[in-house]
């Protein structure tokens, strides 16, 4: 499963563009929250949705770990849910990943399988997984970690990102190659 042509590079202005709107620097990190609540997008953790509602408690039973986040359909509106026992790293990049469906405006799947998010269109979930990266770590703001030495560590605190999702967008996003070349 490839992404379409130009997808890459669309997914990079968006994630700009939507630090435009908010007044901020294409390099800034970007919290979800803050994403979601100008596209008025509420968003829950599961813990106060269940607190909310017991039903959905016995809809994530059993599965409650695997989940990471889940988008709800309510006619045209739509409500992010996000597995707040996970790691905030994950969290941010789960949250990411549901604005994304919403930003591509991505149609609602079926009813909720037992993996929450929904894996019955690879391209979407491709196209969401990317630029839920991009939303992360613009391409500018991965090539001003390399032009400031920031380490990984400050890194992953400033953006609020796994390590992994740091690596996958330093490398995704061509920063690190700038670092090999500057280098010798
Ligand atoms: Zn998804």
């Amino acid at each position: 499963m490839s992404l379409r042509h130009g997808f890459k590079a669309e997914a990079n202005r968006l994630a700009v563009q939507m630090r435009r709107e908010l007044g901020l620097h294409p390099v800034s990190p970007l919290a979800p929250a803050r994403l979601a609540e100008h596209l008025a997008i509420p968003v829950k953790t599961f813990s106060s949705a269940i607190a909310h509602d017991a039903r959905i408690g016995l809809l994530l039973t059993g599965e409650r770990e695997a989940v990471s986040a889940l988008t709800v359909h309510a006619g045209a509106r739509r409500e992010i849910w996000v597995n707040d026992s996970h790691d905030p790293g994950r969290q941010n990049s789960s949250a990411h990943h549901e604005i994304a469906h919403a930003l591509l405006m991505h149609p609602p799947g079926p009813a909720l399988d037992p993996r929450g998010c929904r894996h019955w269109d690879g391209e979407i979930e491709e196209e969401a997984n990317w630029l839920a990266g991009s939303l992360l770590i613009t391409n500018e703001a991965a090539w001003s970690i390399v032009r400031r030495g920031t380490s990984p560590e400050e890194a992953m605190l400033q953006y609020g990102v796994s390590r992994q999702m740091l690596t996958w967008r330093m490398n995704m996003s061509g920063a690190r190659g700038r670092r090999i070349q500057s280098a010798s």
